[in-house]
């Protein structure tokens, strides 16, 4: 059987209630066509408006966004794509099916985001694109990538599945690069009902590319378009339907395209979960906030992120145990799950998976990913489903492990010995 939790490591990331219940019963009452697109026009207004961009494509799924972003790089043979190995697999996932070369870039051991300095080491003539993860939904580095991104026509995909709420001095993820791809699984910041996907761009061409192929056209290079149609003698009524004029004037077919286009309850949801994720990312900020009155107070222990000045989305509660200060991390999980509290580590670096091992990679390709993944990464139980007692007891669980910790002998809750001030 399995263990079960007081304190669980959470299935869900969202919470939905009676307004969400309350758009679903009027939708179906209505009697309206649930593939009609009303509803998910909407939710892509309301999300291109949140985000600042000029276009929002809702989709399936979080995969699927990453799936046709990556299509949309039109890789070749030989060409190069750099991404980073601290992310679940979807993010690179889609790289296997095309003849590229994929070169993992390490990440910064405090914020587990892309390197800049060892993303710049690793561009070549090759590189087409670089496919980058805000952790736990810590924004990256931006203002260091882009310059050098820029520099040799590099394009970002930023992957958003866990940035949904964060900021970047002002602006959101998903509008700090070229193409950015969102997820509303279960599990994360908001859902559509289960599953669904967002993929977000600043060039209307591209984006004209993306919706074609969610929604069953063939992504072509379509010729002066159609214009003989309207004029041609032979031509029946019929053939004025703009598909067909499309379909048969095209040349260079890049894609065939598939029906990835959000269903209308779930978009319905995805607009009601959108109003309320600044609540939803504030009742995570608090729990986070718990958690690191706790950790700050001890050494041995380092928290998620930088000195820069961002607002962190709080996907994940992320924070390091550091074996060389005498805290090793897999005993103190072990005594937090001891105690009750569920812990999971995230993403094993992608590089070691075997596909990508199949690949060419190896242990030793990004250090830094492998220490922290291996020795030091935890994450707490974060989500605003949570009660204040469970949030409450993870933090005076967390206090007293780590009292055991430092000490080296179990002590009562409470009176552990803190050795140091953590400021940021
Ligand atoms: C969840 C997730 C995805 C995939 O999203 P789905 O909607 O589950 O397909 C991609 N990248 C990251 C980093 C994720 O956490």
């Amino acid at each position: 059987m399995e263990k079960s939790y007081e304190i669980p490591y959470p299935e869900l990331g969202s919470v939905l209630g009676e307004q969400e219940i309350g758009v679903l019963t009027r939708l179906v009452n209505s009697g309206e066509n649930l593939s009609g697109g009303r509803c998910r026009e909407e939710f892509e207004r309301c999300f291109r408006e949140y985000l600042g961009v000029p276009h929002a494509l809702s989709v399936t799924s979080g995969t699927v966004a990453l799936e046709i972003a990556i299509r949309l790089l039109d890789l070749n043979d030989g060409d190069e794509v750099i991404a980073t190995p601290q992310t679940y697999k979807a993010s690179v996932q889609p790289l296997l099916n095309y003849p590229v070369k994929v070169r993992f870039c390490d990440v910064e051991p405090n914020t587990l985001n892309l390197d800049p300095g060892h993303f710049a080491s690793l561009i070549t003539s090759r590189t087409k694109a670089v496919i980058l993860v805000h952790y736990g939904g810590l924004p990256c580095d931006m203002d260091a990538i882009m310059p050098i991104a820029r520099r040799h026509g590099i394009t970002v995909i930023e992957d958003c599945a866990h940035a949904l709420g964060a900021d970047y001095r002002g602006r959101k993820p998903g509008a700090l690069a070229d193409i950015g791809c969102f997820s509303f699984h279960s599990s994360k910041n908001i859902t559509t009902l289960g599953e669904g996907g967002m993929i977000t761009l600043f060039d209307r061409t591209l984006a004209e590319r993306a919706d074609r192929i969610r929604s069953n056209d063939a992504d072509a290079v379509y010729r002066e378009q159609a214009r003989a149609i309207g004029e041609s003698t032979s031509a029946h009524p019929w053939m004025m339907h703009p598909g067909f004029a499309f379909t048969h004037d095209c040349s260079a077919i890049r894609y065939g395209g598939t029906n990835a286009t959000l269903a209308e309850p779930n978009a319905a949801v995805g607009t009601v979960q959108l109003a309320k994720l600044d609540r939803l990312v504030s009742r995570r900020a608090d729990i986070a906030g718990a958690y690191t009155e706790v950790l700050k107070q001890y050494s041995g222990v380092r928290m998620h992120g930088g000195p820069e000045p961002v607002r962190h989305g709080h996907h994940l509660y992320t924070f390091f145990a550091d074996p060389a200060d005498g805290i090793l991390r897999d005993r103190l999980v072990s005594r937090l799950d001891a105690l009750g509290v569920q812990m999971q580590l995230r993403y094993f670096p992608m590089h070691l998976l075997a596909e990508w091992r199949a690949r060419g990679h190896h242990a030793g390709e990004c250090p830094v990913a492998e220490r922290m993944w291996f020795e030091q990464q935890v994450n707490l139980p974060c989500h605003p489903g949570m009660t204040d007692w469970q949030v409450d007891q993870v933090a005076s669980r967390l206090d007293t492990v780590l009292g055991q910790e430092v000490r080296g002998t179990p002590i009562a809750a409470g009176t552990a010995r803190k050795t140091k001030g953590w400021t940021q």
